[in-house]
């Protein structure tokens, strides 16, 4: 069956936006006054604030605190449509985007498209890995690394072997980004403050949290003098840095990493892994890259000209995450800065202002990087200027308050972090075993369906609403 591809009434020039992440969602703020219609379609209902999900992972946010409903953001303005799909396909040639709307395709006819997709993680060929150690990219990871944290002393708690309890109080954090310094700090803060007096049977105190990377230091981003600060500081707080390692293997059991100077490996038995190594953009880079003729790299990300399009396709911008030009990091800024250009770009040529041979090309302003470590304690590099320690964890807290989304957010946030401060006691560590087994169950399930040629859920959902138009057969 051929569908009619959708276009607004109104006859206005049409913007579709993939993904309300951080560059998607500034763009369709960008278009607030001007004289489009936009559809934004993302695969969640929520934009999430990823540089949060470590705090919602060791229970100091909730997971609604961080990621706020994009139907709810985006309500005053009138000339954005949402649409809760999961973008499948998109023909350059043709204008238009197809969404999975759960077993219910929607074909979107457009004018303009930014494709801001975002990234997910990468384990480097090493897919087997992500079953034992999650990655950390939305919210359902947060909520299973919530699962796996708090379950692994819950276990060690009424284990009578000795050997079972060291391998449950054993974490293991692969990846020492941002985010796998973080979570390594908060895992010490964790084991050390928030729980020290909650169990009976084990001393949480004796917990062993490794943070291994294949680099020579942490935060290599951030520089050496910081890498090194940050690396005394996890130190301190009990984290066994591991540099110049490489994961070899993750299984039930535990983590095997080989020492790249001597090759030596070490087995480490573990309860919980944590993945927070390797990022790949979305599949949708490489699908446009290739009808553009464009490249995308290792990562892949693709190549972008200049004003952030795709080979010929001028009409066609990708930003954030999934982009390769000039060496720019795979962060917020970039993303936020990346789709605000995209929209008035297109505003301007609506309104006749610019060609496409006369644009400007994307300049992107450096506002600096911040990692937090631990409590009263993190990193800023902003061009050459270094801080660390309780000043740059203050301007941590102000600049990641300025950017959360929704006034309800900032001021629960800053009520959390308040608290969190001057108390040891974290408020949301609910953990359900839905948390901690969806994942793999969800995997499996999906392995069988593809198997036996069958869909589930989604299909099954649709027909009961008298939706569905897939033929395939419906499971019970
Ligand atoms: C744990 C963590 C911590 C971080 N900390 C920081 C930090 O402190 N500072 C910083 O600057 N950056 C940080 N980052 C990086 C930053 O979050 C990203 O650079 C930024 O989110 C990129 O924005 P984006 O719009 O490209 O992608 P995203 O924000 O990831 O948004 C992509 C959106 O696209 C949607 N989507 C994906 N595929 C499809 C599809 N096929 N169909 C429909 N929708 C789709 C997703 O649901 C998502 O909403 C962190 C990232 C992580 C994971």
């Amino acid at each position: 069956m051929t569908t009619t591809p959708y276009r607004p009434s109104g006859g206005r020039h049409h913007v579709v936006i993939i993904g309300a992440g951080f560059g998607g969602l500034f763009a369709a703020k960008k278009f607030k006054d001007a004289d489009v219609s936009v559809t934004i379609v993302d695969r969640t209902n929520h934009h999430l604030f990823q540089p949060l999900l470590y705090q919602v992972a060791t229970g100091i946010l909730s997971s609604g605190e961080i990621a706020p409903s994009i139907r709810q953001i985006l309500a005053d303005q009138e000339n954005v449509r949402v649409v809760k799909g999961e973008v499948r396909n998109i023909s350059l040639e043709d204008h238009t985007v197809t969404a999975d709307l759960g077993g219910k395709d929607e074909v979107l006819d457009y004018d303009s498209l930014i494709v801001a997709a975002g990234a997910g993680q990468s384990y480097f060929g090493n897919e087997h890995f992500a079953e034992f150690a999650p990655g950390m990219k939305s919210i359902d990871d947060a909520l299973e690394i919530r699962a796996r944290v708090t379950g692994a002393f819950e276990r060690a708690e009424i284990t009578d072997d000795p050997k079972e309890r060291e391998r449950l109080l054993t974490f293991v954090v692969v990846g020492a980004g941002p985010t796998g310094v973080e979570l390594a700090g908060q895992l010490a803060e964790m084991a050390h403050r928030t729980l020290k007096d909650e169990f009976r049977e084990i001393n949480t105190k004796n917990t062993r949290i490794l943070l291994i990377d294949g680099g020579p230091q942490v935060l290599m981003p951030f520089g050496k003098r910081l890498g090194r600060k940050a690396a005394r500081s996890l130190e301190a707080l009990g984290v066994e840095v591991i540099p110049n390692s490489l994961v070899t293997n993750v299984n039930k059991e535990g983590v095997t990493f080989k020492d790249m100077k001597t090759d030596a490996e070490t087995t480490v038995p573990a309860y919980c892994k944590i993945w927070s190594a390797g990022v790949a953009a979305s599949p949708l880079g490489k699908h446009i890259a290739d009808q553009a003729g464009v490249e995308v790299d290792r990562a892949g990300r693709v190549s972008v000209n200049k004003d952030l399009t795709v080979g010929e396709y001028r009409n066609v911008f990708v930003v954030g995450d999934m982009i390769n030009l000039d060496r720019l990091p795979g962060v917020a800024q970039v993303a936020m800065q990346g789709g605000q250009y995209a929209a008035r770009t297109i505003i301007d040529q609506v309104e006749n202002r610019t060609s496409p041979a006369a644009r400007p090309p994307f300049d992107y302003f450096d506002k600096g990087s911040m990692a937090i470590v631990s409590r009263f304690n993190a990193v800023v590099k902003m061009n050459k200027a270094e801080v660390s320690g309780f000043v740059g964890w203050l301007m941590w807290l102000v600049l990641h308050l300025l950017y959360m989304v929704g006034f309800r957010n900032r001021a629960v946030a800053a009520f959390s972090w308040g608290l969190n401060s001057v108390s040891r006691r974290r408020w949301q560590l609910v953990a359900t075993r839905q948390q901690l087994h969806a994942r793999n169950a969800l995997r499996k399930l999906r392995e069988l369906e593809d198997k036996e040629g069958i869909r589930s859920i989604e299909v099954r959902d649709n027909l009961r609403f008298g939706e569905g138009r897939d033929t395939r057969a419906v499971s019970d």
